[in-house]
């Protein structure tokens, strides 16, 4: 008895720091396959929790759960806010996505999600491939963004969604939506920051540009006349706007005093390193676009695509982005807050009131 009362400590799990509302949370083990992973279910409120399934060679098994506590909650914030009739949730499974996935721990995995008759919904996420979630939707049907389901890549909707999101920024802070003669600051040309790339540049929007990977630096020199600055000094240049479209925690101490831009308006997840960093933003008076309101485009793809159904809703849900930005910023200068503040405050009143078109 007692080694089970060591080595099981209760505060393990229900006492996790990261652990809020969740509803169900699901550990996941087939030793065939050597699937480990942990599928969390944090809201469903609104609907079935849909979130990616993320394959990363975690430390260990907490920093894991870890992972899947946080983003699912980011999940039922994100779909909450973007109007859609789902709430949030996440699976993490613990293997190294080069050396250690199979297609069978990939259907084992399926098999699991399967089990919870469609309280959760899954999707690709990092360490994920289009076949492996082939391999996932050969044993459950609650699984969207594969090419049966939908669209496929969400990519161009996530870049749609931001250059409307760029816009509504825009509108806000000089009045105009007009990028015609704006300079705008691209961080990151993956398959969203140089689609975002394309779209600014045909709105007459001056480009400077960067990225770790040169031939995408080289192809937009190219392609849209722009300017490259080396990837760590994107933030720092003469730029009306500042677009991060690479990596996360890109807002941060070290980079907001010198951000020259008056918007900060791009893809990337998790750009705020801290809490704090939003405050020293708006003390510096540059608007943020909080990242899961202006990157919903992708997540709304993968949620209301259906098989051979066109876009048209999905493109109506995405250009919406603007429009919800747009009352996130009116809303913060009237309350004298932030808009991820904001943001957030919506994604919640919209779980209170429970189940709304
Ligand atoms: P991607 O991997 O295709 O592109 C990322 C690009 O950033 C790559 O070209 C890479 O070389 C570059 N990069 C990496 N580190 C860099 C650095 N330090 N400086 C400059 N460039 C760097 O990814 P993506 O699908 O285009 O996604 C970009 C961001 O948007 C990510 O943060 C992602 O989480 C977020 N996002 C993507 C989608 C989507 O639909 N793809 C949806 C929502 C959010």
């Amino acid at each position: 008895m007692n080694a089970l009362h060591t080595s099981i400590h209760h505060s393990a799990v229900f006492d996790h720091p990261e652990m809020g509302s969740h509803e169900d949370i699901v550990f996941v083990q087939d030793r065939k396959t050597g699937l480990r992973a942990i599928i969390a279910v944090h809201d469903t409120t609104l609907g079935p929790a849909l979130g990616g399934c993320r394959v990363w060679s975690y430390e260990n098994p907490s920093d894991a759960l870890t992972d899947a506590l946080r983003l699912s909650r980011g999940m039922t914030y994100k779909n909450s806010l973007a109007g859609l009739d789902l709430g949030g949730g996440k699976a993490v499974i613990i293997a190294d996505p080069r050396k250690d996935k199979t297609a069978e721990m990939m259907e084992a995995f399926g098999r699991h999600v399967e089990r919870l008759s469609g309280t959760y919904i899954t999707a690709e996420d990092v360490g994920v491939s289009p076949e492996d979630m082939e391999a996932v939707a050969r044993q459950t049907a609650h699984v969207r963004g594969t090419q049966a389901t939908g669209l496929g890549d969400p990519s161009p909707y996530t870049a749609l969604g931001v250059f409307e999101g760029i816009k509504a920024s825009a509108k806000h802070v000089f009045g105009s939506s007009d990028l015609d003669g704006k300079t705008v600051s691209v961080q990151g040309l993956g398959h969203v920051g140089y689609d975002v790339a394309g779209r600014l540049h045909e709105a007459g929007a001056k480009l400077i540009v960067s990225d770790i990977h040169a031939p995408a630096v080289l192809r937009a020199i190219e392609t849209f006349g722009a300017t490259a600055v080396d990837p760590g000094e994107a933030h720092m240049v003469d730029a009306d706007i500042f677009a991060p479209c690479a990596l996360g925690a890109g807002l941060n101490a070290r980079t907001i005093p010198h951000i020259q831009a008056k918007v900060v308006a791009g893809a990337a997840n998790n750009q705020l390193q801290t809490p704090a960093d939003g405050e020293a933003l708006k003390k510096r008076g540059i608007l943020y676009a909080p990242d899961y309101a202006i990157n919903a485009g992708g997540v709304i793809s993968i949620a209301l695509a259906t098989p051979g159904g066109g876009d048209k809703l999905v493109r109506e849900k995405t250009l919406a982005i603007g429009d919800t930005l747009s009352t996130i910023f009116e809303r913060a200068d009237r309350e004298g807050t932030t808009p991820e503040h904001v943001a957030d405050a919506m994604a919640e009143e919209r779980l209170a009131k429970g189940k709304t078109a």
